[in-house]
């Protein structure tokens, strides 16, 4: 990035703290500032009226000063500090301003530097940390563990921070926006996933992307443990300049480094004693790319003190995340599989590359910025039929002409309906975007929904002309 967050910061009592962003993150950062004596102050571009009619008057209680419906520099440019909540972009121009000014600029996870008493686990990459972070979970309560879960997913890091931090461990989701307002955050384990382009609407190259996503081993000292990617080659690469701390891979080709070697749908793991294997197969987690996903977490629970029996235990009970690669029905033959949480292009391909035979792909939505290119040979050899939709759609087509049969569809419905006639026993119709939803869904969630309601629509006699029998249920398995 060419702006970036503070290097370290403090926060004294007394010391005034400019909130930017009130949604669930902000909201409860407001409410740690104000326990530990700070004196705080928000900024936020929507209205307050959306907010419910506690929390303004939990605000005017507090006497919390609050600018709605836009950001000023008067304001960014009169506090000490500046919070961010995620999703902030750091080239708001009142930030400008109050970076000239030399005001510390910062997030979430720059306060646990300060204020964290327990180990944590940090996740991130561009693909699979919700998945690793709420496994790791629950392979550490499987194991008899008290566990904070959250960041970048469910419960804000301020949240744990405000109460009693009686956790043993705590596993943190974080994005790359996160990672660029860290602070000195170190987590005890960073565990980097993958790498692939996304988000290059907010960065101004891939090698900003990147080196984002390696700031989470910038504070790591000998004691901190880092686990990386083996077969990510960007990954490998970057290690290169990593020389303090303890180095775990994970991937199907470790190239000699200890870690978890994924051989089919087994995990061999190496590093801690006598060799260990675990056994996939009869888990959620039996197919690529979630046998790679139990490598890293496997990893990072024995790192954390965890038997090799309790994680077996744990893998045998996770239960997958929706909209990630999951089973909706299969009919007349047609698996559909509903992956709308892939907003990338590494999701897609991920997705395209495990799947056996032909797939039917519905992508598009809103554009992120990336190369769709990158897609193309993969497209080529497994896509039968793409069906576009959403604003991304003539980018997309561009991208991939020739190479398979495109039909641009109006609604999310008409692509399911149509692609249900053009598929033959054996193909998979998948849902797996390659874009943000916003442009026509309200979240990755909602485009789920839409897609699985369609697919059950198809069941009905009138809507497909014959009932066909359902083989496996919704959401009755991920591959
Ligand atoms: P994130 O929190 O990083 O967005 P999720 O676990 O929510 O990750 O998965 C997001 C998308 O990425 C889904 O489409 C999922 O199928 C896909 N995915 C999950 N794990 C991986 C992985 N290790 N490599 C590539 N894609 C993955």
């Amino acid at each position: 990035m060419t702006v970036g967050g503070a290097k370290e910061v403090r926060i004294n009592p007394g010391d005034n703290v400019l909130v930017v962003g009130l949604g669930k993150s902000g909201l409860s950062a407001v409410k740690f500032l104000l326990q530990i004596g700070a004196r705080v102050s928000v900024s936020e571009g929507g209205r307050l009226d959306r907010l419910g009619r506690e929390t303004r008057r939990f605000l005017d209680g507090e006497r919390v000063f609050v600018e709605e419906g836009g950001h000023s520099s008067e304001l960014f440019c009169s506090v000490d500090h500046i919070l961010l909540s995620p999703g902030v972009p750091l080239t708001l121009p009142p930030l400008t301003a109050a970076r000239a000014m030399g005001i510390p600029i910062f997030g979430e996870m720059a306060l646990a530097a300060q204020f964290m008493k327990t180990p944590m686990v940090a996740v991130t990459g561009t693909n699979g940390k919700s998945t690793v972070v709420t496994l790791l979970g629950e392979l550490l309560i499987a194991a008899g563990k008290k566990v904070f879960v959250g960041g970048n997913i469910g419960t804000p890091l301020t949240d744990y921070l405000a109460g009693k931090q009686e956790a043993e461990v705590a596993v943190l989701e974080i994005s790359s926006f996160q990672l660029d307002i860290a602070g000195a955050f170190s987590p005890e384990v960073g565990v980097l996933l993958n790498i692939s382009p996304d988000h290059l609407d907010r960065y101004e190259t891939y090698a900003d992307y990147v080196a984002s996503k390696f700031g989470l081993f910038r504070n790591q000292g000998p004691g901190g443990a880092a686990i990386l990617n083996g077969d990510d080659q960007e990954i490998i690469k970057g290690a290169e300049h990593r020389s303090e701390g303890r180095m775990f891979c994970f991937g199907r080709d470790l190239a000699g480094q200890q870690g978890a070697r994924v051989v089919g749908a087994r995990v061999e793991v190496s590093g801690f004693g006598d060799r260990e294997d675990y056994d996939l197969s009869s888990t959620a987690l039996a197919e690529s790319p979630n046998c790679e996903n139990a490598a890293a977490a496997i990893i990072a629970a024995r790192i954390m003190g965890c038997s090799a029996k309790s994680i077996t235990k744990g893998l045998a009970g996770f239960a997958p995340l929706a909209h990630r690669l999951t089973v909706v029905a299969e009919i007349a033959g047609v698996r559909y599989v509903d992956d709308s949480k892939a907003t990338n292009i590494g999701a897609v391909s991920s997705a395209l590359e495990g799947l056996p035979g032909s797939v039917l792909l519905i992508a598009g939505g809103r554009d992120k910025g990336g190369d769709y290119g990158l897609l193309a040979e993969s497209i080529r050899q497994k896509v039968k039929v793409l069906f576009l939709i959403g604003e991304a759609r003539e980018k997309m087509a561009a991208a991939y002409a020739g190479l398979t049969d495109i039909v641009n569809a109006d609604t999310l419905e008409e692509a399911v309906s149509r692609a249900q006639r053009l598929a033959n026993p054996g193909d998979t119709v998948l849902l797996s975007p390659a874009c943000a939803s916003f442009d026509m869904f309200s979240s990755y969630a909602h485009r789920g929904e839409v897609f699985q309601k369609a697919v059950m629509r198809l069941l009905s006699p009138t809507a497909s002309g014959a009932a066909h029998k359902v083989e496996e249920a919704r959401h009755a398995c991920v591959l």
